[in-house]
């Protein structure tokens, strides 16, 4: 784990790069705020977590770091000892942590629970929807830790990786240790519902687009050439044909609208 800081005095707001070794743009995002080194009006913690996961350009080592969290000091895994020394760096923090995924090139957030007041920044960020992970929630950062979670984009993309520096940009903003205004926007909410099975195939596909309403009887994916169809409508999400090894992704609903903030005259 790589921990640096803009700014001086103990901060209060966080942001972490590289929880997956396999999704880079977290890292350069913070790369280049440390070499663009802004004048904060509030010390900001910047921390690149999964260092040995990255080095070899993997999710993890030995176990998924956003389904570890609390951890363990005495964990018999890399990442349940990382997750407890990350809980510790991020103590007291709201904490903005980035991802990037195989199933949608636009960004968006995901919560544990849109009803607190993270989801106010949500409406501050370049974001197309907040994803509510409801009863998914089970050992993720936000779990253990303050923390708004932002995919930024498709995974090794150079737009995830300029996404990642818009979107932190962004959330410093909002959340006031740089100076400028965001601008506010309605975003969606969709909550996860189920987990998208997929049967051991060599081949599998996708036939529809995340976050568009999918009607029942629709054919959604394919494994091996046959065919699942939709029982009832749901919203697709996180879904892809190869992004997860056991599933396709997620079913979701579409729950609520969350207004755009008023603008500052
Ligand atoms: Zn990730």
């Amino acid at each position: 784990m790589r921990v640096e800081q803009l700014g001086s005095g103990t901060p209060e707001i966080a942001v972490v790069g590289g929880i997956h070794g396999d999704e880079p743009c977290g890292v350069h995002a913070i790369d280049r705020l440390l070499a663009d080194d802004p004048s904060v009006t509030e010390p900001v913690k910047l921390v690149v977590a999964n260092e040995r996961a990255l080095e070899r350009g993997v999710r993890y080592v030995d176990e998924d770091l956003n389904r570890a969290f609390p951890g363990d000091p005495n964990a018999d895994t890399h990442e349940g000892q990382l997750a407890h020394d990350l809980v510790a760096e991020l103590e007291g923090c709201f904490t903005f942590s980035m991802h990037s995924t195989q199933s949608h090139a636009e960004p968006f957030a995901l919560l544990d629970d849109v009803t607190d007041d993270r989801s106010d920044l949500v409406t501050q960020l370049p974001v197309t929807a907040v994803v509510e992970t409801s009863h998914f929630s089970e050992g993720r950062l936000f779990t253990a830790v303050r923390t708004l979670e932002v995919e930024c984009g498709l995974q090794g993309s150079e737009t995830a990786a300029q996404n990642a520096d818009r979107l932190t940009r962004a959330f410093l903003s909002a959340a006031g240790a740089l100076p400028g205004d965001t601008v506010g926007r309605e975003v969606p909410v969709f909550r996860l519902h189920d987990v998208i099975e997929k049967d051991n195939a060599d081949s599998y596909e996708v036939f529809v687009e995340n976050f568009t309403e999918v009607d029942a009887g629709d054919t959604f994916a394919a494994a091996d050439g046959d065919e699942q169809v939709a029982p009832d409508s749901f919203y697709p999400v996180l879904m892809s044909p190869y992004g997860y090894r056991h599933v396709f992704g997620y079913t979701a609903e579409k729950v609520d609208v969350l207004a755009a903030p008023p603008t500052a005259e």
